[in-house]
């Protein structure tokens, strides 16, 4: 063997070695995941969801809050005679999870919503049948106009509080069945209607962005077609204005469907 042949083995080896190097890496990069870019689900009947990027950390955000108010009313109430290393052990329990809520990252929620006032936001409807779609003033019947937005979802799916809010009523009416009015901490007025369960609150209570108020129904005109019907008035009052720019910022996705193709087949509430 020549010293050529020898160097041209060399230089094949390291050849060879740097494609076994190359094929190793390349793969791995192409299969980086692309930036998050929301599309429609293709499979028929494929839940729709809203971007759990926004919505995972509000709902922990809510369950740490309420847990650490459980824990101040805890001690709120305290026996004179309990022992003081009690409140203490309690206290610092509240403490730590009030480190935990501190240490939450929100920071990405507060963009899309900067609008409407809200800095934790999250859609109101966990799963949904179908994708909403602006339906805001489209006729309803009795020559109404439709006042909201519909989301359609099956029944007994979680709703949740958009923002930090606080009770203003719970009714029951012929045309929303039962349904919940918050005020929101942005000043915003909402109502939920329709509702399956109403989860056990009272006017003034608070509740927090994320914390489930109740269940998706079908009470009062939606009978058979279960959805959220969700109004929103951003002063509080009864100007309901149209929720669907807040409902698309609160999804989290990046186009906007306004086609009825994915619409509700109802036109009844
Ligand atoms: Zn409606």
């Amino acid at each position: 063997m020549t010293t050529f042949d020898r160097l041209a083995g060399r230089i094949s080896l390291v050849l060879l070695a740097a494609a076994i190097l190359w094929a190793a890496a390349v793969p791995a990069a192409a299969t980086e995941p692309e930036p998050a870019v929301w599309r429609a689900p293709e499979a028929a009947g494929a839940p729709f969801v809203a971007d759990r990027a926004r919505t995972d950390v509000v709902i922990r955000r809510a369950d740490l809050m309420r847990r650490s108010d459980s824990l101040a009313e805890a001690v709120a109430v305290l026996d004179p005679a309990t022992p003081e290393f009690t409140r203490q052990a309690l206290e610092a329990e509240r403490m730590a999870l009030q480190a935990l809520i501190a240490s939450l990252d929100v920071s990405h929620l507060a963009e899309a919503t900067e609008d409407y006032g809200i800095d934790v936001g999250i859609f109101p409807v966990d799963e949904l049948r179908k994708m909403f779609y602006n339906d805001w003033r489209e006729p309803r019947s009795g020559g109404r106009r439709h006042a909201g937005n519909d989301t359609l979802a099956h029944t007994g799916v979680p709703l949740r509080a958009i923002e930090d809010s606080t009770v203003e009523r719970l009714t029951t009416s012929a045309l929303g069945g039962r349904t919940i009015y918050l005020i929101g901490k942005s000043g915003a007025r909402y109502y939920y209607a329709h509702l399956d369960e109403v989860f056990t609150f009272e006017p003034g209570d608070t509740v927090y962005a994320g914390e489930q108020i109740g269940t998706v129904g079908d009470t009062g005109n939606a009978r058979g077609a279960p959805h959220l019907h969700l109004q929103w008035s951003p002063t509080g009052d009864s100007n309901w204005e149209n929720p669907y720019p807040l409902l698309v910022a609160l999804f989290g996705r990046t186009e906007v469907y306004s086609s009825k193709a994915f619409g509700p087949p109802n036109a009844r509430a």
